[in-house]
């Protein structure tokens, strides 16, 4: 389960941003190629924000599918899942986004 160890490093990072303040609510991007499910990063919040300033804060997942670009072909195609090939049948494939994990906003105070 990396949504434990993933959700650790966010809500590490959200508490030192907050600097003692109360966090009432977290709004994270998270690729769709960092395989991180939604619900089980909820629960992984829930679990690690407990006794943290980010207790009780709400964690809103946005989490877009990824893009990547055929080096055989050429072509620009979006990814809905894990599988790393280009609709003309190559995996020689450049992930070109998917696996970001950014925090975009955070509620405190
Ligand atoms: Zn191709």
């Amino acid at each position: 389960m990396h949504e434990l160890s993933i959700t650790q490093s966010v809500v590490d990072a959200v508490c030192e941003r907050a600097a003692g303040r109360p966090v009432h609510a977290v709004r994270v991007r998270v690729g769709l190629l960092t395989a991180v499910v939604a619900d089980s990063m909820r629960f992984c919040f829930d679990l690690v924000t407990e006794g943290t300033v980010a207790e009780g804060a709400r964690l809103e997942i946005e989490q877009p599918p990824g893009a990547a670009r055929c080096r055989v072909c050429g072509s620009d195609f979006t990814l809905t899942d894990l599988v790393l090939l280009c609709p003309c049948g190559s995996a020689d494939v450049e992930v070109t986004s998917g696996r970001e994990l950014q925090i975009i906003s955070m509620k405190v105070g």
